[in-house]
């Protein structure tokens, strides 16, 4: 026999299970139920391609046997067991999923005390440690199954720190957990008795798909004849009965399950601890037949936005599981729903080639996402906070929805967007912006950059501001991507600020502005051709701004891609060598003292190396502004350092 220690990890999470929770402990049993549960379907599993495995049967069941005399409980199970090496492997360390996220969230909170630890139990699964909570000592024996008699595996231990593990004859395959339980456990929470533990699984485990057993004793009435003899003695005999209704909550009226069963569920079947933002149940009957249960999360997986996230629906047919993952079940840009769908026109043993192709799976697909958008949308409408947390974590998908599939989802979609913007606190919609515009507004305006404070420092800002008009802050570098498909909304253009004409000024306004614009600029225009040979490169033109107020300059894009766009592509490795740049066009305010400064110099001395300085560091500031890094940022400080000390002298 080995004698081992647990790993750190594993011990702190222990020490927290025996010492620091009160409450709620009695959900041990849906942990060691549900682990059970997992163990047959890993076997079912792996026998579909190595039917050896079921040679001691495929009479699936879990078991509950209290035993008052020895005061334990012991949960067993006919599923996939462990081998020696599985078992340090997975009782000795902190697996995945919940215990793991659980312990996590513990440790960050630094006063994980018995209150906290007994909230977060709620929301987590925290798995086979959990048996430390209402025992003293647990003992494990398991078998893998194809493994011969002699392999089976006895492990042990008081939950301090130690365990002990051995080899050992165990008949069947599978895995018996004994609980050597609690004085307390067995007074107060009386888990001993017989009608504790039914009522335990009908409320945590109801829904489990395989029967959970255990043996009663029920007692048959005396039976008598006519005459009132006794003919046959009352009698008890042991029995045994199913405690789970093992229906699937899917197939259940929506009126006759709880939250809590559903929350259960979700936890159970996605390995999923946040609470769902929406549970949706719904039935579809004509063309296809089905139901299906779908949880929108709360919580973003860690991997969602990467290739590695798998996304699809579980697909049952008449309560038999066919696959999980199934991708044609939902479109692509909804897949952080989680859920199953049942139907029973699929034949169990269709392959993935032929449900690619499959009508039926479009059909459901399209009802679904009908779903899904409106329960999106009355949340949007009736929930609002719930909504803005749905959208900072999901927002992404939505959007990326609407340049997905040729644009065809932007009517669908374009009603869920949500952007900051200049005039409101809260995000806003398209609806409430264009509700706000003024009659004179005839462009819904957008900026870019890296966040809410760079845009607000972008001087086109002034000019719109100036007018009255809202700007909405595209901070999102997949924003302006889906400006390319949005185009419009309610026939209103989307119009960058930073991009070409605003056009915010009356035609008499404009005239006279740009007479004035031409004005200075023949008297200047010599000055300007020199700055833009300074400048040979990266812009290709400079000229007088009639949209700048207080800023010194701007720069503008002139036809083809915008600066945002060039610094998206120029991040994304596929375009990196080859991407396009924007045409650039520097702006200079002729009513700022800077362009005063600039004519003196010019005047005095037109081959003055001073003016390429200032041109440098003109551009550069004015790049700063649109959160573009300089081209060379060392000496972009030194032109500065160097004017800064010619000041102090
Ligand atoms: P989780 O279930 O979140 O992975 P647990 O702590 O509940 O974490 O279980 C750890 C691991 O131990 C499981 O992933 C599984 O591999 C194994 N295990 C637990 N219970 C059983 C069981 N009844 N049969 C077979 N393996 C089990």
């Amino acid at each position: 026999m080995a004698k081992k220690t647990f790993k750190a990890e594993t011990k702190q999470l222990l020490d927290l299970m025996i010492n620091s929770i009160y409450t709620n402990r009695e959900i041990f049993l849906r942990e060691l139920i549900s682990n059970a549960s997992d163990a047959i379907d890993k076997l079912k599993f792996k026998a579909l391609t190595d039917e050896a495995l079921l040679k001691d049967g495929s009479d699936f069941e879990i078991r509950l046997n209290p035993d008052k005399e020895a005061k334990t409980l012991t949960i067993s199970d006919n599923g996939i067991g462990m081998t020696y090496d599985e078992v340090i492997e997975n009782i000795g360390t902190i697996a995945k999923s919940g215990s793991k996220e659980f312990f996590e969230k513990m440790m960050k909170d630094k006063e994980a005390d018995e209150k906290n630890a007994a909230e977060f139990i709620g929301q987590f699964g925290v798995g086979f440690y959990s048996a430390f909570m209402v025992a003293d000592r647990v003992k494990i024996r398991t078998r893998a199954a194809g493994a011969p008699e002699n392999e089976g595996v006895v492990w042990e231990s008081a939950g301090d720190g130690t365990y002990t593990i051995d080899k050992t004859d165990v008949e069947k395959r599978g895995t018996e957990i004994t609980l050597y339980l609690k004085p307390d456990c067995i007074t107060d929470m009386q888990l001993l008795d017989r009608y504790e533990l039914e009522e335990l699984v009908s409320h945590y485990s109801d829904f489990i798909r395989y029967p959970v057993k255990m043996m009663v004793e029920n007692t048959i009435p005396e039976e008598k004849d006519k005459d009132g003899k006794v003919t046959k003695e009352k009698e008890t005999v042991l029995e045994d009965k199913i405690l789970n209704s093992m229906k699937p909550i899917w197939s259940r009226n929506k009126s006759e399950v709880t939250d809590e069963e559903y929350k259960d569920f979700y936890r159970h079947t996605f390995h999923s601890y946040d609470e769902p933002a929406d549970i949706i149940q719904t039935k579809g009957e004509g063309q296809v037949e089905y139901t299906a249960l779908l949880f929108i999360p709360s919580d973003v997986p860690f991997n969602f936005y990467s290739s590695q996230f798998e996304r699809g629906l579980a697909l049952y047919c008449k309560q038999v599981f066919i696959m999980d993952k199934c991708k044609e079940l939902i479109p692509e840009y909804l897949g952080f729903v989680k859920g199953v769908v049942d139907s029973p026109d699929f034949s169990l043993n269709i392959s993935r080639e032929i449900l690619q192709h499959s009508a039926q799976l479009s059909i459901i697909s399209k009802n679904l996402e009908k779903k899904i958008l409106a329960s999106l949308k009355y949340m949007l409408e009736n929930d609002r906070d719930k909504y803005v947390k749905f959208w900072l974590g999901f927002g992404r998908a939505i959007k990326a929805g609407i340049y997905s599939d040729f644009g065809m989802n932007k009517d669908k979609l374009q009603d869920l967007l949500l952007f900051d913007s200049s005039k409101s606190e809260e995000l806003t919609t398209l609806d409430e912006y264009v509700k706000r515009m003024p009659e004179n507004q005839k462009e819904i305006y957008f900026a870019t950059g890296r966040d809410k404070a760079s845009i607000s420092a972008i001087p086109q800002m002034e000019a719109v501001a100036d007018k009255g008009f809202e700007v909405l802050y595209f901070t999102d570098k997949i924003d302006e991507f889906m400006t390319t498909v949005l185009a419009t909304y309610k026939e209103k253009p989307l119009k960058n600020i930073a991009a070409g004409d605003l056009n915010l000024d009356t035609d008499e306004e404009k005239k006279a502005k740009e007479e004035k614009r031409k004005e200075q600029e023949t008297a200047s225009k010599s000055l300007l051709e020199t700055l833009k040979k300074h400048l040979a490169g990266e812009v290709s033109d400079v000229r007088l701004s009639s949209r700048l107020k207080n800023s010194a300059v701007c720069i503008v894009a002139g036809e083809g891609i915008s600066l945002n766009m060039e610094q998206v592509l120029a991040e994304t490795p596929m375009y990196a060598m080859t991407a396009p740049k924007a045409n650039k066009i520097l702006e200079i305010n002729p009513d700022h003292k800077i362009f005063k400064k600039l004519t003196e110099i010019y005047d005095a001395d037109p081959e003055s190396e001073k003016l390429k300085d200032m041109a440098e560091i003109l551009y550069d500031q004015a790049l700063l502004i649109e959160g573009i890094q300089p081209k060379n940022p060392v000496k972009f400080a030194n032109l500065i350092s160097d004017m800064l000390s010619e000041i102090a002298l």
